[in-house]
């Protein structure tokens, strides 16, 4: 099931949706509501509403208190996008 404006906000050229949680009282990244109609972002720690949301590049998410990495991203593991070059779990012989 592909959502295009998720698509678009998840690019690496948009950044990531981001915006103030009230519940953890800090800014978190924010996830696009499987909601069609309005579009509607909850927080990605306590699925809590999140108005008011922006996107951030990856140099920012510093700011937010997030490392580099895509919380989104499935991480860690071989099959695709080992960019960070540790990938050794499978040794041939
Ligand atoms: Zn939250």
């Amino acid at each position: 099931m592909l959502d295009e404006t998720r698509e678009a906000l998840l690019s690496d050229a948009a950044g990531l949706p981001a915006g103030p949680c009230a519940k953890c009282e800090r800014e978190v990244l924010a996830y696009l509501l499987p909601d069609d109609g309005a579009e509607r972002y909850a927080c990605v720690h306590c699925d809590g509403p999140v108005r008011r949301v922006y996107l951030v590049g990856e140099g920012e998410l510093d700011d937010l208190g997030y490392a580099v990495s895509d919380p989104l991203r499935p991480q860690g593991g071989c099959a695709t996008g080992c960019a960070a070059g540790g990938c050794g779990v499978k040794r041939p012989g």
